[in-house]
């Protein structure tokens, strides 16, 4: 094939995508590493790449030490609630004791934040949140990133990560293709870090057909940083924990400002509140610890928001469907009014569009709300991704392994939706976590680390031919088509991941099952995954852009197996409203207050599971 191979050698580091984790670690490694080669490979460009690059309204984790507001150690209880107890706090802790100073320094580079007129403090949009004028959000970061590397490679797809040869477990650099011209970049590297983004797609989406492509979730998340990572042999945590979103019908459009800013609330069908009926049945799944409505107004303990989907879910197949959410109370002050449009109009503006065409005005009438199909990712209000080292003042040891979010793979950092165990880090708390592995990064180089790495070519044109394969297969069978896109020979991207949807919608609990899944389902799941790895390996891709759509399956198709798998493990239903065990439909903390950690074999594709231990490092 014609393509060229082009090799950039001697990087110390190199960032693996560029939204907002990939963003913070440039910035940060150039801080730590005056001297040292950093190079960033972003599939899109970062300009504008990544779940940021329409912008947004709002940055959802921002602590307000300086105004009094909170603490970090209160935004740790704050996640433990919402995940039902499962999360990092060591992780998080240190993530949340950074954010403010992320945070000040996007003002700084010119991020409009809304102001307080009377107390100057930021504009808060909810205890967490605080205002923005985002539309710009990720040309400003990007800005930062792009003065901090010595080279951008825009548009390369990186495909797998590189092992050194010298050393087991240690990673050596990455390798991927140019998605315009087509050409193999090879990057050999003393430090990697992921920071590739969620996964949407994964389960089959409410909109198919005519909506097919609108998600929640950004469309372009296909789930690399988790599948470079699971390829790589690094060790995963908490991927079952997959979220569920209730937000505007059909455009996914968000919800947040609404109840925070707006003051607007939900009700059934029939004009009804709904949620608190749910909440007996509810108490005897989770117990008392998690949901007890008595000793709310004592504790202002907040909902956990998967609670809250259960009574929506539960509500529905009651049969009192849809659920509205009130905006025609709000709607008439024209200043709100302003308010609820605009919102979408930075951020996720097929909603405004959406319901324009449709001829909803929230003003008169009041939207439909539902739940959205399950998305992977470890940045918002879940925390799959991988098991990392956490910071050396706070992690005990089992969370310890020399280098704050390096993965059990040396020399191999994450950040952001890639980490594991940290919901709740949002946008800023992903660059955030992008500065803290950086600085980790250069002391792991510094420290000598990762001398004498090695790279055969053998490797490389090992990778080189697997990379290529979908093209190869293309041209060989192209011509034994016997109706419309079916070939005997090969399947097409689309059609590989109308498979994987399909299957994780009906075996791992999707919309179609309500969420609901159980023993016997994933493990068909499971072997239905297997046979579809099988078939991967005989993709066709008709150019470039059909092989950018292989490799972003492949990476998702990675992605479910360890879903699939975790979902097994943790015999509980954990978060009810994002997804149920129907032969273990009660919460079992007894022996399931544990987080959950995988390793898949790079070599035999096997699995291990183990569970890892949950401390609760702050105080009640
Ligand atoms: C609809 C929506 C609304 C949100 N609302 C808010 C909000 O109001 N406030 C807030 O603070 N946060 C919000 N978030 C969360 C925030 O956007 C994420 O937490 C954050 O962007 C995660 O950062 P990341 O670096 O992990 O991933 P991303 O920012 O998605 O970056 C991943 C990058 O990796 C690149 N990439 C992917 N695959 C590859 C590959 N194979 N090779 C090379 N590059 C690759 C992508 O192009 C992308 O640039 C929202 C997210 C979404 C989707």
């Amino acid at each position: 094939m014609a393509y060229q191979t082009i090799i950039e050698d001697d990087i110390d580091i190199l960032v693996v995508g560029a939204g907002l984790g990939g963003t913070g670690a440039a910035f940060e490694a150039r801080y730590w590493g005056k001297d040292k080669k950093i190079v960033i490979a972003e599939k899109a460009n970062i300009h504008r790449s990544g779940a940021v690059a329409q912008g947004l309204y709002a940055i959802n984790c921002y602590m307000g030490t300086r105004f009094g507001e909170n603490k970090p150690e209160d935004h740790v209880r704050y996640a433990r609630i919402d995940l039902m107890g499962m999360v990092r706090e060591d992780l998080l802790f240190d993530m949340a004791r950074h954010v403010d100073s992320t945070v000040h320094q996007f003002e700084e580079w010119g991020l409009p934040i809304m102001r307080n007129p009377k107390t100057g403090a930021y504009q808060r949009e909810g205890r967490w949140q605080i205002m923005i004028h985002g539309e710009s959000y990720k040309p400003i970061v990007a800005e930062a990133a792009k003065k901090s590397a010595d080279k951008v490679y825009n548009r390369i797809c990186v495909t797998h990560l590189l092992m050194d040869e010298s050393r087991p477990n240690r990673v050596a650099g990455a390798i991927g293709f140019n998605v315009r011209t087509g050409n193999c970049h090879v990057f050999k590297a003393k430090a990697v870090i992921v920071a590739a983004g969620g996964a949407s797609n994964i389960f089959k989406p409410r909109s198919v057909g005519e909506g097919a492509g609108r998600v929640w979730y950004a469309p372009w998340s296909s789930g690399s940083a988790y599948g470079l990572l699971i390829g790589a042999g690094a060790k995963m945590t908490q991927m079952e924990n997959r979220i569920v979103l209730a937000r505007f019908k059909d455009g996914y459009g968000p919800v947040g400002a609404y109840f925070l800013h707006l003051k607007t609330y939900t009700q059934n069908g029939y004009g009804e509140e709904y949620e608190s009926k749910w909440w007996p049945q509810l108490q005897q799944m989770v117990g008392k610890e998690y949901l007890d409505p008595d000793s709310w107004h004592l504790t202002h303990r907040p909902i956990p928001t998967c609670l809250r989907n259960h009574a929506l879910i539960s509500e529905v197949n009651a049969g009192r469907g849809p659920i509205h959410m009130v905006t025609m109370e709000a709607f008439q002050d024209p200043h709100l009014e302003e308010i609820g449009w605009h919102n979408f109009l930075g951020m996720t503006v097929g909603q405004a569009v959406l319901w324009a065409a449709t001829d909803v005005d929230p003003k008169n009438e009041n939207p439909e709300l539902t739940t959205s199909e399950p998305y992977v990712m470890g940045s918002h209000a879940t925390g799959c991704g991988a098991w990392c080292s956490g910071p050396e003042d706070v992690s005990p040891p089992e969370y310890f392994w020399g280098y704050n979010r390096m993965t059990t793979v040396e020399g191999l950092f994450g950040a952001g939706d890639a980490v594991g165990g940290t919901p709740h880090a949002f946008s800023s708390g992903s660059f955030t976590e992008g500065r803290l592995a950086a600085k980790a990064a250069c002391k792991y180089i510094d420290d000598g680390k990762a001398e004498g790495i090695r790279v055969s070519d053998e490797q490389i044109n090992r990778r080189r031919a697997e990379i290529y394969k979908p093209l190869e297969h293309y041209r060989i069978y192209r011509n034994e088509i016997t109706a419309g896109t079916v070939n005997p020979n090969y399947i097409t991207p689309r059609q590989g991941l109308d498979r994987l949807q399909k299957l994780m919608d009906e075996y791992c609990g999707g919309v179609s099952t309500n969420y609901m899944t159980n023993e016997k389902l994933l493990n068909i799941g499971l072997k239905k995954l297997k046979y579809l790895e099988e078939d991967l390996e005989k993709l066709g891709a008709e150019n470039i852009h059909e092989l950018l759509r292989a490799w972003e399956l492949k990476h998702r198709h990675l992605t479910s197996e360890a879903v699939m798998h975790h979902t097994l493990f943790r015999k509980e239903t954990r978060w009810p409203g994002y997804y149920y065990r129907g032969d273990y439909l009660k919460l079992d903390d007894e022996n399931w207050h544990v987080l959950t950690v995988s390793r898949r074999d790079p070599e035999t594709g096997e699995y291990t599971m183990e569970k890892a231990p949950c401390y609760h490092l702050v105080e009640d």
